[in-house]
């Protein structure tokens, strides 16, 4: 059985919901590192807003700094003691963490918190970098991927089902954005790491997704 297993790919592939299904059947514990981002933005934002400054490496680095983020085991996101696992998926925090992750100061503080979450095994990690550069040992890589439309299609349904206001032609906007800032940034990209597998979900169930995850773990 494959011990450290890294799901990458663009934001709405699926990552989160098949690996925590995934992370469900093995035991395993599922760490999602989107989350450690989006909580960093979460307080850039907040301290941004008080101290009247703008995002710059150095003031990121200095909120970073002593920066605590827990995940706990039924996926709560605690940002300096405090619970953010709602605040941290507003359409601003994602905007916000795709801005924050191109500084170099952050991704290495949130890769050392990452390798040190893996360091026990029977893990499963998502994010973009994790089979490239966090985990790059990691036992099984898969780049998890579905077309733009699809990926927004997805969201849309997800933020109807919530009872949100959506605009399926502003969600595939940000999402193209996303993907663009993501790749294209100069630490860490977004990026398929040569060894991983490459799976397309655009017409696949989360169930297929999932029995093929779990058939190439064992
Ligand atoms: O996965 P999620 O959409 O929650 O991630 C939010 C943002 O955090 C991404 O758009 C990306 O910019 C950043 N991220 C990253 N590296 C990771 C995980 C997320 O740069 N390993």
């Amino acid at each position: 059985m494959k011990k450290i297993i890294a799901v990458d790919g663009p934001a709405g592939a699926g990552k989160s919901t098949v690996s925590k299904i995934v992370a469900a059947r093995l035991g395993y514990t599922y760490i999602d590192t989107g989350a450690m981002y989006r909580a960093v933005a979460l307080k850039c934002n907040a301290q941004c807003v008080m101290r009247n400054a703008q995002w710059t490496e150095e003031f990121v680095a200095e909120v970073v700094q002593d920066i605590e983020i827990k995940l706990d085991t039924s996926e709560k996101v605690f940002l300096d003691g405090r619970e953010v696992t709602k605040e941290i998926r507003t359409p601003e925090v994602s905007r916000g963490a795709s801005d924050v992750a191109k500084f170099g100061v952050v991704r290495k503080k949130l890769t050392e918190l990452q390798r040190e979450m893996a360091v026990q095994g029977s893990v499963i990690m998502d994010g973009r970098d994790i089979g490239t550069q966090v985990l790059p040992n990691a036992d099984l890589k898969i780049f998890l991927t579905a077309s733009v439309e699809e990926r927004a299609r997805r969201r849309f349904e997800e933020l109807k089902e919530k009872n949100f206001a959506a605009d399926f032609e502003q969600i595939k906007k940000e999402i193209s954005l996303r993907d663009k800032q993501d790749s294209e940034r100069e630490i860490a990209p977004l990026a398929k790491a040569e060894d991983a597998v490459l799976l397309d979900s655009t017409s696949l169930t989360i169930e297929q997704v999932v029995t093929e995850i779990l058939r190439l773990a064992r």
